[in-house]
């Protein structure tokens, strides 16, 4: 592939709401389906170009969703924000140490850092050169501004879930933006002219930090991607059913599903 047509292309690992589908203990439709687009690990993506991946957080289903999409290897990872249904399968990352043999970079904000350092602090630690490493080995980068990784320019697009600032990413014509319940003015600026918008849809009902279908809806609809897609779900949101229902050029994501962009 030429410099000038290489693509972006974002692999959904998770598309599910911190509980997860089906839900512990919940025997309803949703977690009973038989459709295997309605279980839904808890969220993250693989973001790939130029054969390299980039994993954006870390779900406690680390392992399982590295495994079952055939992800041998990742560059990097990228946290949006430190919810433990992003962060706390940041320990496995320690195969991707074995298989590369070296460090591996974890970008984040500060505010996020500090989390992770109270959960994973052994992770950032320089190894003792004498010992077998039985951890991962990850290296602190401060996301203050666009950074680069693999040479490829990825811009943080600040956004509020609740009261808490997170990050959303764009990279190329995409933008990766889960965990929302209002986007910035001044962010709205950076979503301009994406052919791949994913964004944060919990449930039908109003959520205090998440955006609700109709919310997402209408944020959608603004930015005005080529298409969008829906991540974050609740239980209550059957796929089929919920897809059926939603305007032209959006819809649920599924686990394992992949969908590509143009790099600008
Ligand atoms: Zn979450
Ligand atoms: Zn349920
Ligand atoms: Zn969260």
């Amino acid at each position: 592939m030429s410099e000038a047509d290489r693509g972006i292309e974002l692999l959904f690992l998770g598309t599910g709401t911190s509980a997860g589908v089906p839900m512990i203990g919940c025997h309803c439709e949703v977690c009973t389906s038989p459709d295997p687009r309605d279980r839904r690990s808890r969220p993250s993506v693989i973001i790939s170009y130029d054969n390299k991946n980039v994993l954006v957080d870390t779900t406690p289903e680390l392992r399982l969703q590295c495994v079952a999409n055939n992800v041998d290897m990742i560059e990097a990872v990228v946290f949006t924000h430190a919810h433990a249904d992003h962060i706390m399968g940041l320990d496995d990352v320690r195969r991707f140490n074995a298989i590369k043999g070296g460090p591996i970079d974890v970008w984040a904000t500060e505010r996020t850092h500090a989390s992770l350092d109270r959960c994973f602090g052994y992770a950032f630690k320089e190894p003792d050169p004498a010992m077998k490493v039985f951890r991962p080995h990850l290296v602190k980068r401060n996301i203050e501004e666009p950074f680069d990784i693999a040479g490829v320019r990825w811009t943080p697009i600040p956004l509020l879930h609740g009261e808490m600032p997170v990050l959303g990413f764009r990279v190329g014509k995409l933008a990766y933006c889960t965990d929302v319940s209002r986007i910035p003015e001044e962010s709205f600026e950076l979503l301009k002219d994406l052919d791949v918008l994913v964004l944060d849809a919990l449930q039908y009902k109003r959520h205090t930090t998440h955006f609700s279908v109709e919310e997402a809806i209408e944020a959608a609809t603004r930015i005005g991607a080529k298409q969008t897609l829906f991540t974050h779900i609740a239980h209550a949101l059957g796929h089929q059913a919920t897809n059926k229902a939603l305007p032209a050029g959006m819809r649920l994501a599924y686990d394992g599903e992949r969908v590509s962009a143009k790099s600008e």
